[in-house]
């Protein structure tokens, strides 16, 4: 009896530290995300048990935004094979609900270890910006929140979304950098590196960058091999890159 009151009081208090320790570490990484669990109980229009629609938006867009939805989707199975993984998705075209959700007005993708969560913004109603976030969750989802933090540099992870987001400015056909200026941005795997100075080059750069690096036909696997515990150096800058196009190989340009 004594044993098993000895035991129960263990259990709890290991239930207790586990829960605290769990609930300091999301506060203190994503509150945002944190948040995005109770999404089903906002009260929120639904358009699936993950895609909620917040307030701002009028019903009469729920067939239209689904849509969006399901082409992003298919355009990411349509280069790597179908996405598995199921983040929550928060829809809203008001900026300062974006805000809340600790979003800027285009869209932002907020992680914790078990999920991620999508927050689209008013300027971020489109297939290219769902396209993109998507595909940093389904990365995340292959490689798991850890081993991506450990082993995969931040331009390569928004390299690889601008694969399948198709907005002109971030084409490889209408970047015009040099090699030079191309490989500086593999030194930023930093988010606090990459998200500073220039941005829009850096991602730029970052969608160059990948070029040689990613085969569309054995992505999913190359992530899962990361998750596997092989690093990045080996999966990716190991590939066999001599069939793929190069680096396109430019003057460099002078932006001001
Ligand atoms: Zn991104």
């Amino acid at each position: 009896m004594k044993t098993k009151k000895r035991f129960n009081k263990k259990r709890t208090l290991v239930f207790v530290t586990t829960y605290l320790l769990f609930s300091l570490f999301g506060a203190f990484f994503q509150r945002h995300a944190l948040a995005c669990e109770v999404l089903p109980v906002m009260g929120y229009q639904q358009i699936n048990s993950k895609v909620f629609l917040a307030q701002d938006i009028s019903p009469e867009r729920t067939n239209e935004l689904s849509q969006l939805v399901d082409s992003a989707i298919q355009r990411i199975t349509d280069v790597y094979g179908a996405p598995i993984s199921k983040p929550w998705i928060l829809i809203t075209s008001d900026a300062r609900t974006s805000t809340t959700w600790g979003a800027n007005e285009t869209a932002s993708t907020h992680r914790m270890p078990w999920c991620t969560c999508i927050i689209v913004g008013p300027h971020g109603q489109n297939v290219d910006v769902i396209a993109h976030e998507l595909l940093h969750a389904e990365i995340q989802h292959r490689v798991g929140l850890w081993r991506l933090l450990k082993e995969i540099p931040v331009w390569f992870d928004e390299g690889a979304a601008l694969t399948v987001d198709y907005r002109k400015p971030f084409l490889p056909e209408t970047i015009k950098f040099s090699h030079e200026k191309i490989i500086k941005v593999e030194r930023l795997d930093r988010y606090k590196d990459f998200f500073s100075g220039n941005i829009r080059e850096n991602y730029q750069a970052s969608r160059m960058a990948v070029i040689p690096l990613i085969r569309e036909d054995s992505f999913y696997k190359d992530l899962e091999r990361i998750a596997s515990g092989e690093t990045f150096q080996t999966v990716f800058l190991n590939n066999d890159t001599s069939k793929l196009p190069k680096y396109n190989v430019m003057p460099e340009m002078n932006t001001q």
